[in-house]
């Protein structure tokens, strides 16, 4: 039997990629958003392929605040792509 990868959609290319492949946004239970570097964490979860581009695609068209339904503020996003970054 062949196991069958867990495939999720960049919100930013609507491309799919393999789960952990992409980068995992997520809003947690308290209303932060930040990038879950573990991929459990508890929480409304966005997933974004490594283009920094598709990041920033997503954060201008209100996909990633549409995906989490969050605000996502200009500093909010500055910040996740610093760690987007430092990946
Ligand atoms: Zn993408």
């Amino acid at each position: 039997m062949v196991k069958k990868i867990p495939e999720r959609s960049c919100i930013g290319c609507r491309g799919k990629f393999p789960k952990r492949e992409l980068i995992r946004i997520v809003r947690t239970p308290e209303g932060e958003v930040k990038i879950d570097p573990t991929g459990k964490q508890n929480g409304r979860g966005a997933y974004i392929c490594s283009k920094l581009e598709c990041l920033e695609k997503a954060f201008k068209g209100d996909k990633l605040a549409k995906a989490l339904d969050a605000e996502v503020s200009e500093e909010i996003f500055n910040r996740l792509r610093e760690e987007f970054l430092s990946k």
